[in-house]
């Protein structure tokens, strides 16, 4: 055995010569493992006593994509056009050995050998349209070469991986080998290549799934409309197309340059950097400064679902789907028939657009049990409430789950606002309370705010978050304040927005400007969507604001058919000229001046206090990192996340800029805009928000 490098060594097998990455944890293609490969594959092609070469790696993984944090960096290590001329242009033929994840740069290397095999747990993908990137490494070139273009244009604008079965039925790879057995399989292949003389199959020769495609301008009409909505907003998709496009257009060199200057155009926007950003925010959030990673975590077995509601049947059904035994408490059986009923079209739903089998609903619905008496949770090892959202309500629940839940039980609320400690407080063990707070649709939703308490006990919150890893939520903790992470800054974004309406705006402009910067919906869309009269009782209504208004009209929004807009049987909004008249009123009785409003004092005003509020939420410490606080808003309320958060977008656009405007508003609209010191001080130091 020869080192080749540090992470690379080279040993012989009779005549084919086996090249070894190994570089953990998961042979990232850094330079080390470059220069390897290109060296590695160069001494076994310049040894005389070898005719083929396998290209394997150790560990868990053939090379798992490239080294993200190498992007934007200056350049080391063998470059691309030598590593392709090593591997492709070797005049022996090379195999790759694939198992684990060959993603992104890893995948691209794999297609510059002459052939491919793979275990059949291996996957393949070219994930970097997530990272606002396009394939850099040829990508965009061989795979429309290999798979034909509809084919590749799906994988590389999804950027989803898919499974060697598929990668074999889509002529990507050209042999499975046995599980475990990978190296014996790769060397039988090898075997074979040497023994039937195959020629030296290089992808970049083939052209007949090209010539399929010329001409056919509709495929790409095609692709544009079915992801236009996806990438609203987004700017990598059209460089990967022109990529592709080029495959068609283009002699294979020219290709591969544009190829490689679209990425590297890519790599400094705002876009990428955004969303470079949002996956190491993502990665981050788990790490907890005080509950280490080997903190004991409790099992859960089964869980309880106080509650049958909007949220209770949601939340029962991620647990479900996990695999665990749901028992889900109501009041009387005609709320928890509805409850059930809801949860079983959701299924079959799923069902019918063919992404569960029938099966697989039976098996879930098998597994929740429908009770009315709260004795049912007595065995569960985590019971969560999910009753409405009223203290003396929750505090009667948490009263009786604390005499009959079990020992070490974790007793969880899904309060959207209530103080999590004053709901522990009712019961004799604190220590095991904590909120976890879904957002709704709570089985489509991504997000769980995990709310620790004062006294929520370390091994609470370390199975809260490894809970919310197995339902394929992303967990962030956050501390105990009103409306906790996400809801706090919301609520800074709804005032401003009402405020806009009484002084010159419309509700549709406040809306256009927030779906604009790329959110899915403006705040009174979404108030529609969620119902107006959340919160409202009639007895109590007393005209006071636009909202009351509505409601007592009965526009309470879209389940009425009506709200802040009129809708149509489609639930199609339109702006309404009612609503129009209502705010006029309104606004001269209340002695209010109105304004032309700008499109940039609507957006500054919506968000620039979100951010001042993340701040502040900082300095009290409710969120760990101001990543987590973009990790929340990205994955509980939509905020594009080409805009990396709004804790990143104030670096964007700069710190002092959003500390300037906040001061001008505070002078002249009030304290609601005080800057917080901590912006302040990140101002006065110079240094970033996302740093935090
Ligand atoms: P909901 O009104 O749809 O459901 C509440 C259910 O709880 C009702 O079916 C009611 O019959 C039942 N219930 C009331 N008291 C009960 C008791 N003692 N025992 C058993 N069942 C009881 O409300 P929802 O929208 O599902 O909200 C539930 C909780 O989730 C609230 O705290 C809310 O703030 C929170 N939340 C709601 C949303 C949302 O968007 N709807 C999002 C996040 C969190």
């Amino acid at each position: 055995m020869t080192a080749v490098n540090s992470v690379t060594d080279l040993t012989r097998e009779g005549d084919i010569a086996v090249l070894t990455i190994d570089s953990p944890p998961v042979n990232a293609l850094s330079a080390d493992v470059r220069n390897g490969l290109c060296s590695g594959a160069q001494q076994a092609a310049a040894d005389p006593a070898v005719k083929a070469i396998v290209v394997i790696c150790a560990g868990r993984t053939f090379i798992a994509g490239a080294d993200i944090a190498e992007f934007g960096k200056p350049a080391k290590g063998a470059t691309l056009p030598e590593i392709q001329r090593a591997l492709e242009g070797a005049p022996k033929p090379i195999i790759a050995a694939v198992h684990g994840t060959a993603l992104g740069g890893g995948f691209e290397a794999a297609l510059m050998c002459h052939y491919r095999v793979a275990v059949p747990s291996a996957k393949f993908g070219l994930p970097e349209i997530k990272l606002g990137l396009i394939p850099g490494g040829g990508g965009t070139q061989r795979l429309p070469r290999l798979t034909g273009v509809e084919k590749a244009l799906d994988i590389i604008l999804s950027g989803t991986p898919f499974s060697a079965q598929e990668a074999l039925q889509w002529g990507v790879i050209d042999a499975l080998v046995e599980e475990g057995r990978l190296r014996e399989g790769a060397l039988g292949f090898a075997r074979q290549v040497i023994d039937s003389r195959m020629p030296l199959r290089k992808i970049r020769d083939l052209n007949d799934k090209l010539e399929a495609a010329r001409g056919r301008p509709e495929i790409f009409d095609k692709v544009r409309r079915d992801y236009g909505k996806k990438f609203r907003g987004f700017e990598a998709w059209q460089s990967a197309l022109r990529a592709v496009q080029a495959a068609l257009d283009l002699p294979f060199e020219d290709g591969m340059k544009l190829e490689r200057q679209a990425f590297l155009d890519l790599i400094p926007t705002e876009q990428s950097r955004a969303q470079r950003y949002v996956f190491f925010a993502e990665r981050k959030v788990w790490k907890i400064a005080d509950v280490p990673d080997d903190t004991p975590v409790l099992p859960v077995r089964k869980v309880g679902v106080i509650g049958a509601g909007t949220m209770g049947g949601g939340i029962s059904m991620n647990f479900l789907n996990a695999g665990i035994p749901v028992s889900i408490v109501e009041t009387a059986p005609d709320a928890l028939e509805r409850g059930i009923g809801t949860i079983r079209r959701n299924y079959d739903n799923t069902a019918r657009r063919g992404r569960l089998t029938t099966a697989d609903v039976d098996a879930r619905m098998r597994l929740l049990s429908p009770v009315i008496d709260i004795e049912a949770v007595s065995d569960c090892d985590l019971v969560i409430e999910a009753v409405y959202e009223n203290m003396d309500v929750k505090k009667d629940v948490f009263r009786k789950l604390d005499k009959l839940a079990k020992n070490n039980a974790i007793l969880a609320s899904n309060t959207s606002y209530l103080n999590i400690d004053e709901i522990a407080s009712v019961t004799g063990r604190p220590e095991s309370v904590l909120g976890m707070h879904f957002f709704s649709p709570a089985n489509v939703m991504r997000l769980l705010e995990v709310v620790r308490g004062a006294k929520t006990a370390k091994p609470v919150v370390a199975t809260a978050m490894q809970l919310a890893r197995k339902i394929g939520k992303i967990g962030v903790l956050v501390g105990v304040c009103h409306g906790f992470v996400g809801n706090r800054i919301l609520h800074q974004r709804q005032r401003e927005a009402q405020k806009l309406i009484l002084e010159g705006a419309m509700p549709w402009d406040v809306d256009r400007v927030i779906y604009d910067f790329g959110l899915p919906m403006g705040p009174f869309a979404m108030s529609d969507l969620a119902g107006l009269d959340i919160g409202w009782s009639k007895a109590t209504s007393t005209s006071s604001t636009i909202r009351e208004i509505l409601c007592e009209m009965n526009r309470r929004g879209q389940k009425t058919g009506a709200g802040f807009y009129d809708y149509d049987d489609a639930r199609n909004a339109k702006p309404s000229p009612l609503v129009e008249k209502i705010i006029l009123d309104f606004a001269a009785k209340k002695g209010v001046n109105r304004r032309a409003i700008s499109d940039d004092e609507i957006l500054e005003r919506c968000i620039f206090p979100m951010i001042n509020e993340g701040t502040k939420i900082l300095e009290e410490g409710k969120a760990q990192r101001a990543s987590d606080i973009d990790v929340v808003w990205i994955n509980g309320y939509g905020w594009p996340v080409y805009r990396g958060g709004p804790m990143f977008y104030a670096d964007l656009i700069g710190p002092d800029k959003v500390l300037a405007t906040l001061r001008r508003f505070e002078a002249t609209m009030g304290a609601e805009f005080r800057p917080a010191p901590l912006l302040e001080r990140v101002v006065a130091e110079k240094t970033r928000l996302q740093d935090l």
